[in-house]
């Protein structure tokens, strides 16, 4: 198939998203290919060349870019560049001057074909030099017109502007094989891979399984408001400590180890210390754990610990800030899949397995099985009382749910609960803010609609200092180009990919606001009095608060506190 033809139908699901519409438009151009083309497709549609644990970059910058575009445009790159900043997108910019372009050297009808312009993209990223890269992005330029070009540069520089969801590409695949969407839905949450998704079912193997050195998508902890609801949708469950550190999965077979975020990312660079434990041991598995460090005693808050993250300064801190893991699941051993086992007959296996062995850095979750709600708030107080951020009670009966948050864990924390949120926009402030941000426009995620929608418009929790370094973050959009549900327009919109923690006082209906709107009669829920407590840096887009989490948050403070008006400051 074409580029061309997938460039024309991002160029009309950019006009029209609804997402019926867009799952139509994807499973229409799925219809016509072959697997090997059906996973190059589910990479591009999603703005990505490869799943994310491979993190194969390209290494192009807008610069490389204008370089490229400077030889194909006869142009001088410094008056590309004052044009780049008028225009902002990369995609208008290159969609702009190339249809100005007078001369039109090799194409008339572009022939590039969508597997091309992926195995052009992973050559631009094997290639090392910057000359190398640039002409490649040249050689490319000149076979293509400029809408081809428009989305090419997207895709290089851009990639949040090719938004379409992992969970609207999923069902255009199901829709195009007539094959449920559950099943290609677990087909990918179990391999994290949209690519190798798309490729086993179009080759039509329809199987459950897991792939070692594929992290399994990590199940996820609904919330309800007290440990007597918690007791009521659970019964007997097993409560453990809610440690608050960041989630590894380590897979292990033979000598190879490979440690994956809760985002799916390789991460195994920044855990030397663990790496080596799991040297010691024979067996091949996939463990579950949450890494934490324990200086003089207290744990080390989650903010200090994710500076280990970055790339250079790992030996530095790994001497400064040590780190376990607290293991609490066990997905694979020696050849079984233990995922869909019982939650207890998997915690019986992880703490065989951790007894037997000689670990030095890897410690059982803390847990013990509670009946009723007086053991439940005995165990949250001593988890409390040991430095924890709250427990998660989880169901003895149930499998591990890759990718999936439902009541088969349920937390229940400290503080009350805080939101993440995407700021898809903002409102100029008054006085020194008058030409910066002054309050932000933030959205929840539903999951069923593969939309946001609009949930607070919050003004408080930063200095006007911090309000003021927002505008160096943000980037300036014409209009959001995800799929988003508002009735309120901000007087900027900005690319969507900050995303903030939020408390509040209570949530409330409000008119103004779009979040589950649909299930209460047209007003949607709202934070009362919100306040930004952080800059989630280690969450993306995808991973804010979800509509239904909004509900339940809702519906779980009671109906008597939700008829106040909304606290919009
Ligand atoms: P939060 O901001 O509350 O941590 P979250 O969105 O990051 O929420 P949740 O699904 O709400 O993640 O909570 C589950 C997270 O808690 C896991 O991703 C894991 O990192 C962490 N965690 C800590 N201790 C445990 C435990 N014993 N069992 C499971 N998860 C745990």
């Amino acid at each position: 198939m074409r580029f061309l033809e997938l460039c024309e139908t991002f160029e009309r699901i950019s006009k029209n998203r609804s997402r019926i519409y867009i799952t139509n438009e994807l499973a229409a151009l799925y219809t016509r290919l072959n697997p090997e083309e059906a996973r190059a497709l589910s990479y591009l549609l999603i703005g990505e060349i490869s799943p994310p644990f491979r993190a194969i970059e390209l290494g192009v910058s807008s610069n490389l870019i204008l370089q490229a575009l400077s030889t194909v445009l006869a142009r001088s790159k410094d008056s590309l560049e004052q044009s780049l900043k008028r225009w902002g997108d990369i995609g208008d910019f290159i969609h702009v001057h190339m249809r100005e372009r007078k001369i039109n050297p090799l194409m008339n009808n572009s022939e590039l074909s969508i597997l091309d312009v992926y195995n052009y993209l992973h050559k631009i990223a094997r290639e090392n030099t910057q000359r190398g890269k640039v002409d490649i992005i040249i050689n490319l330029l000149l076979r293509m017109n400029e809408l081809e070009g428009k989305y090419l540069g997207r895709m290089i520089v851009n990639k949040t502007r090719i938004s379409v969801g992992v969970a609207t590409v999923l069902d255009s695949i199901a829709q195009a094989r007539g094959v449920d969407r559950e099943i290609v839905r677990t087909i990918y949450y179990l391999v994290s891979d949209i690519g190798l998704t798309a490729e086993r079912v179009f080759l039509g193997d329809l199987s459950y399984k897991i792939q070692i050195f594929n992290p399994i998508s990590p199940a996820l902890a609904e919330r309800v408001g007290n440990s007597e609801q918690i007791i009521e949708k659970i019964g007997k469950g097993f409560a453990e400590y809610k440690y608050d550190g960041f989630r590894a999965q380590v897979h292990k077979r033979g000598r190879e180890i490979r440690i994956f975020s809760r985002r799916l990312e390789d991460i195994t660079g920044f855990l030397p210390e663990i790496v080596e434990d799991f040297q010691r041991i024979s067996n091949d598995v996939i463990v579950e754990g949450e890494i934490v460090s324990i200086v003089d005693g207290k744990p080390v808050p989650f903010q200090e610990l994710i500076k280990r993250k970055r790339k250079y300064d790992v030996l530095k801190y790994s001497n400064m800030i040590p780190v376990r893991m607290y293991a609490f699941d066990i997905l694979y051993l020696d050849g079984v899949e233990l995922y869909s086992e019982p939650f207890q007959n998997r915690r019986e296996v992880l703490s065989e397995f951790l007894r037997e062995k000689d670990l030095e850095r890897i410690y059982l979750s803390e847990g013990m099985v509670v009946e009723n709600k007086s053991q439940l708030d005995i165990f949250f107080n001593k988890a409390l009382d040991a430095g924890m951020e709250g427990v998660i009670v989880k169901r003895l009966d149930s499998p591990y749910t890759p990718g999936q948050r439902n009541h088969n864990w349920i937390k229940l924390k400290r503080i009350s609960d805080t939101i993440d949120g995407l700021v898809v926009g903002y409102f100029y402030g008054q006085g020194r803010l008058r030409d910066y941000p002054g309050s932000l426009l933030v959205c929840v995620y539903d999951e069923e609609l593969d939309e946001y929608q609009t949930v607070a418009k919050v003004s408080s929790g930063l200095s006007e200092e911090e309000f003021m370094k927002l505008k160096d973050r943000f980037v300036e959009i014409s209009s959001p180009y995800i799929n988003l549900n508002t009735r309120i327009q901000p007087d900027v919109w900005i690319e969507p990919n900050t995303v903030v923690e939020l408390n509040y006082d209570n949530i409330t209906l409000s008119p103004t606001h779009t979040c589950a709107s649909s299930e209460f009669g047209g007003r949607g829920l709202a934070l009362r009095f919100p306040r930004i407590v952080q800059i989630r840096e280690d969450k993306s887009m995808r991973e804010v608060t979800t509509v239904s989490e909004m509900i339940s948050l809702y519906r779980s403070q009671g109906e008597n506190q939700s008829t106040g008006t909304e606290g919009m400051e």
